[in-house]
């Protein structure tokens, strides 16, 4: 029998925040609901690697949802479900509400690029008889973290005369795979004292491709034309439909459990492609909504959302604009009551490296789905501090709807910072925050996430897009 509480245990239970480890909080009937949420999630992170296979893979789901292209010109009935294309390579969700227009949309936005190795224009050559593909990182990437792992390449190729080839090597069982080498530890002496940012530089990043020569004594480059013979071969290319090309080297691993009681998952590109596919889930099981719910899933984000495919464009602003003249209002009173999460990930507290970030305030892994009032750098630089009245609505929603969420911010005051697409919605004058899954080691090859709080993340965009 429980003894009685003294009079300090009461008022501390009363007044101290109650906020725990999700585990403990949670039924196992959840729990189990939630791991298997997860091997659906596994699937999708290891077939789509890059932006554009998450758009092959998203519209390819919704579909089957009931989802259908867009039309512009339509006046969409309540319930209606439809999606937009941005060239390939971003896309958005939409399901209609009971609600007029004007009352706002519930809007929820993800990136899915990654950071990675983009092929340079000229990317192939040889250097004493090897041949290998020169690279521009994408992103912030520490980048010794990119040598020696197996990579695959993705990606599409425009042909001279305009057709176009999709590349996915190094994935499938029996598939060649690529690497950026690196030197020996025994003759790396000078390589260790170099700074870690410069230990394997920008130009160093070059993807081993190949090293067995056409057979030939006459012609040079043999090694390089024995791989153009290959690539024509295989994808009908030759060596100048590089430069109209978008070539991608990802780490060639798939999704796994991580730790013997596999409560973690281990894999690349879950900034944000773990927010991405969580949002698509909960849109697509979205039915009769009373606000419109719109899901956009961006490309560009880990480049500042520059370009015509990232959310500092208008492709977001245009469509609601569009679906607003069709139905009779204005864009503009539409985007004004607009709310919005923002969903991206934010650095998960790590023990072995506790000093960047704040236990008090970082985001710890299995304690739910992270809710980000402000990320930036410094004194809040660059960032969209959600106000006071918008994190309380969203609090008390997630309340009420049982998800387990957590506080976080992207490192001590002082130690850095980094910023989300939040930013870019709240200039549209909507009120947004950014609500994600805590990773570990984000933008390395191979990122770490918690079951529990991707199920949280789920259950968090699903409550929003039902609110009455
Ligand atoms: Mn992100
Ligand atoms: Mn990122």
């Amino acid at each position: 029998m429980d003894k009685e509480m003294s009079k300090a245990e009461q008022l501390k239970e009363m007044l101290f925040s109650q906020k725990k480890n999700a585990y403990l909080v949670m039924d196992e009937k959840e729990i189990d609901e939630a791991y298997d949420f997860c091997e659906g999630y596994k699937d999708f992170l290891t077939k789509a690697k890059i932006e554009r296979e998450f758009i092959v893979e998203t519209i390819e789901r919704a579909q089957k949802m009931g989802f259908k292209p867009y039309d512009k010109n339509k006046i969409y009935s309540a319930g209606e479900k439809f999606y937009v294309l941005n060239r390939g390579k971003a896309v958005i969700l939409c399901v209609m509400g009971t609600r007029p227009l004007d009352d706002g949309i519930r809007l929820t936005a993800a990136h899915i690029d990654s950071p990675r190795l983009d092929l340079k224009q000229h990317p192939l050559y040889e250097d004493k008889e090897m041949a290998f593909f020169k690279t521009h990182y994408y992103g912030g990437i520490k980048k010794y973290q990119w040598s020696t792992v197996p990579m695959s390449l993705h990606g599409v190729v425009v042909r001279a005369d305009g057709t176009s080839v999709s590349v996915n090597i190094g994935e499938d069982e029996g598939d060649p795979q690529f690497c950026v080498c690196d030197l020996l530890i025994h003759l790396a002496d000078e390589q260790m004292k170099r700074p870690a940012a410069k230990i394997i530089t920008g130009e160093e990043l070059n993807i081993l491709v190949g090293s067995r020569p056409f057979k030939d004594d006459k012609a040079s480059e043999l090694v390089k034309l024995n791989i153009l013979s290959i690539l024509n071969e295989k994808y009908g290319i030759i060596e100048d439909d590089f430069i109209s090309a978008e070539l991608e080297a990802v780490p060639a691993c798939k999704a796994v459990d991580i730790g013997f009681d596999r409560s973690l998952i281990g894999g690349y590109g879950q900034d944000d492609k773990v927010c991405a596919y969580t949002q698509l889930e909960a849109i697509i099981e979205t039915e009769n909504p009373a606000y419109t719910c719109v899901a956009v899933f961006a490309d560009k984000e880990e480049i500042g959302s520059m370009g015509n495919t990232g959310l500092e464009s208008s492709f977001l602003k245009y469509f609601i604009y569009r679906l607003a003249r069709a139905h009779g209002f204005s864009g503009i009173d539409v985007i004004s009551a607009t709310q919005a999460l923002s969903a991206d990930v934010n650095a998960a507290f790590d023990p072995t490296f506790p000093e960047p970030i704040d236990y008090r305030n970082g985001a710890k892994i299995n304690h739910g789905v992270t809710v980000t009032k402000y990320t930036g750098a410094r004194g809040k630089s660059g960032t969209s501090d959600a106000s006071a009245e918008f994190v309380g609505k969203v609090r008390k929603l997630f309340d009420e709807a049982n998800v387990q969420w957590q506080t976080g911010e992207l490192g001590k005051v002082d130690a850095g910072g980094g910023g989300t697409v939040a930013m870019y919605l709240a200039n549209l004058d909507i009120d947004v925050i950014d609500v994600g899954v805590p990773v570990l080691s984000m933008h390395a090859p191979f990122e770490v996430t918690s079951k529990i709080d991707t199920f949280m993340a789920y259950k968090a965009f699903k409550c929003f897009f039902a609110e009455k």
